[in-house]
Order: C-alpha cells, then sequence, then structure tokens
C-alpha cells in the first residue's frame, strides 16, 4: 500500500512530542467468530484489513461466523454415494422384493391350483 510508505516518510523532520509512539503497534480490533460446535474464537484483525465473514474455527476447523445465533452450516462432505444414489438403490431393492414376492405368490397360486 502507498499508504505506510507514506507515513514512514513523516517520520523524518517530525517534531519531537510523541510522534515516536505513531506506528509501534497498529491499532487492532477483536473481532469475536462462533462456529456451529459452539467454540468461539477471538482473533484480532489489524483495522486497516477487512474483518473476514468466516473465520476457520482454530478448534475444530469448520468455518466460523460472527452471529452466534446462526453460525455457518457445518460443510457437507459428499458421501460415496450421493442421496439420490442411495434412494435409487433401496427403491430398486424395494422392487425387487415386490417382484420376488409376486412371483413367489404366483408360483404358490400355481401350487393351489394343482
Ligand atoms: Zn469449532
Amino acid at each position: 500500500m502507498a499508504g505506510s510508505t507514506a507515513i514512514r516518510g513523516t517520520r523524518v523532520g517530525s517534531g519531537p512530542m510523541g510522534e515516536n509512539e505513531r506506528g509501534e503497534s497498529a491499532p487492532r480490533r477483536h473481532v469475536t467468530f462462533f462456529c456451529a460446535k459452539g467454540h468461539v474464537s477471538t482473533p484480532s484483525f489489524s483495522l486497516e484489513v477487512e474483518v473476514p465473514e468466516t473465520w476457520d474455527c482454530p478448534r475444530c476447523g469448520l468455518p466460523a461466523g460472527q452471529n452466534q445465533a446462526a453460525p455457518p452450516p457445518e460443510p457437507r462432505i459428499e458421501p460415496y454415494k450421493t442421496h439420490l444414489a442411495y434412494v435409487r438403490e433401496r427403491r430398486s431393492d424395494e422392487d425387487g422384493a415386490a417382484i420376488l414376492e409376486e412371483a413367489l405368490a404366483r408360483l404358490r397360486a400355481r401350487r393351489g391350483d394343482v
């Protein structure tokens, strides 16, 4: 940033009245973040930087937000099977069972006929 070099430049020739305190420690603000698991972290940010909306929780790594009532949701890790694939598989199992049941019923009926 051009600003920092400009500030440093003013040190040259500045008066003796407390100017040396300037820039010793940049002013910081503490921002509290809450993650979905209830962890609270309070990182500090320089006033020059924009506070991010989410912050990785240092304890569990989940994204944490500034709103305690509504922390960011846990990122869902995509399972090997998608939900749709799971439903399809279950349905085909049910279909398979129904077909088997039907076949057995037909078989029993046929035997009963005999
Ligand atoms: Zn956490």
